[in-house]
């Protein structure tokens, strides 16, 4: 059997990072000079901060699927004819191979996520698709959850099974490290002076890290009975409860990994040239639905809410077999009428409950 689990040394991680990121991006949680903790490319590991410790306050979603981006621009001109001839240019971004390291399971989930919408079908998604490739991902399993994280509840975390290259587990002094996809295993065959082959007493540590995390999480999130319950009724209770306080600002959209709405505008910058572009966007904005002459088939904030929750916890499960929630907990933290997703799915489940009052919902 191949070998597939290793030993890096902590003294080594930091040369290890270093011929990394000599031939391509390098992108990992760094904590910058006001204390927020993001993932960003890292161009000077001494200088930069490197932060295992903390969540990222954001999420991999913008490297791959930017906040705003130019998808082409075009010219128009006068014809001989009396009209106007117009010319277009695209702008697809280059392929730059990137390591993403100390990535959150939650979090590589919410790429594959973002893999089903814009890379799934025949109609891929030619400026998603640059981005994404060449991407390599090491994952760094949680040993301890953050506060407001579920992802035991959404099966994202906090270790993984798949869909990682590498996956670190943090045992003290050293990480075991899993190879996954090729791109991890080539990894280990280009630099092996940095990894020594795992021995039982580090496999026995792992299992115990892993298995430990998981009993970590103190509140109990039960997703799965959401889903169900969502799956035959409308929680017409909750939603409107839940709509009284959200104040139509995005930040929950805006900060999940899964969340993919966006708005093409065009964008005149003169007479004769202009360009088209993509922005994100958020189901609970008032103008999300609006159409030409005002119209709006999805006014109201209740209907709003319920978009967003109904999207995640019963559209995708009919569509791809899972919610797309991570769990990651974003959410819980932004959002200031604390509209989130862990109160959606706990209030889901008290109205549920036949002893459940109006009163749950507040
Ligand atoms: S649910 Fe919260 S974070 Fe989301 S738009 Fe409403 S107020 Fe903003
Ligand atoms: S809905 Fe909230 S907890 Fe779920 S993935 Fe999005 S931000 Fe994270």
């Amino acid at each position: 059997m191949p070998q597939d689990a290793f030993i890096l040394e902590k003294d080594h991680l930091v040369p290890l990072l270093r011929r990394l990121g000599r031939d391509r991006r390098l992108v990992a949680p760094v904590r910058n000079g006001y204390g927020d903790t993001l993932y960003a490319p890292v161009t000077d590991l001494e200088e930069d901060g490197l932060d295992l410790e903390a969540r990222p306050q954001n999420s991999l979603k913008g490297f791959f699927f930017p906040q705003r981006e130019r998808l082409f621009s075009y010219t128009v001109a006068p014809d001989t004819g009396g009209g106007h001839r117009y010319a277009f240019e695209t702008h697809l971004p280059e392929e730059r191979p990137t390591v993403y390291f100390g990535v959150r399971s939650c979090d590589l989930f919410g790429v594959l996520y973002c893999d089903l919408v814009f890379l799934k079908g025949r109609r891929r998604d030619a400026y998603y698709q640059r981005r994404r490739a060449g991407a390599v991902f090491a994952t760094l399993a949680c040993h301890h959850p953050f506060a407001g994280c579920f992802c035991n509840a959404t099966r994202t975390g906090p270790s993984l099974e798949l869909g990682f290259d590498l996956q670190l587990f943090d045992l003290g002094d050293r990480f075991y490290v899993e190879t996954g996809k090729p791109g991890g295993a080539e990894i280990v065959a280009r630099w092996p002076a940095f990894f020594q082959p795992a021995g039982e007493p580090d496999r026995q540590a792992q299992f115990q890290a892993a298995l430990e995390a998981r009993g970590l999480f103190e509140r109990k999130i039960h997703v799965d009975l959401a889903v169900g319950l969502l799956a035959g009724r409308e929680p017409e209770g909750v939603v409107r409860r839940l709509s009284e306080r959200c104040q139509d600002c995005g930040g929950c959209a805006f900060v999940c990994p899964t969340c993919t709405c966006f708005t093409i505008t065009d964008q005149p910058l003169d007479e004769h040239h202009g360009e088209r572009v993509r922005t994100w966007d958020a189901c609970t904005f008032s103008g999300f639905t609006r159409m030409a002459g005002d119209a709006n088939p999805v006014d109201g904030a209740t209907e709003r809410v319920r978009r967003r929750f109904l999207h995640k916890l019963r559209h995708d499960v009919a569509r791809h077999g899972r919610p797309s929630c991570v769990g990651c907990g974003r959410c819980l933290g932004i959002c200031f009428g604390g509209v989130d997703m862990a109160r959606f799915v706990e209030m889901v489940c008290s109205f549920g409950n036949h002893h459940a009052t109006d009163e749950d919902a507040r």
